[in-house]
């Protein structure tokens, strides 16, 4: 539970510590269980437990990475370039 897989270039499959780094969003999908209208207390790791976790488990090889990903906390700076 809270490591799921993924697959390297060259085809290995890899074992990924996934941690959502915080719940806390502005955004309201209605399908997403983080939106803002939710009902339950926003939480957020704080980042040194995050590391400290990551390396508690990569060290005796239970993961080989980390996947975070986290809510939308303040409004996303949308940037458009030219190519
Ligand atoms: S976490 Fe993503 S999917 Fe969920 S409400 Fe925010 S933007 Fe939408």
């Amino acid at each position: 539970m809270g490591i799921c897989h993924s697959y390297a270039p060259d085809g290995r499959c890899i074992a990924l510590l996934k941690v959502l780094l915080t719940n806390a969003c502005n955004y309201d999908c209605l399908y997403c269980v983080n939106r803002a209208s939710r009902t339950s207390p926003a939480r957020a790791s704080p980042s040194m437990k995050v590391v400290k976790l990551t390396i508690d488990f990569y060290r005796p090889h239970y993961i080989e990475g980390l996947f975070s990903s986290s809510g939308i906390i303040a409004a996303p700076i949308t940037r458009w370039s030219r190519w």
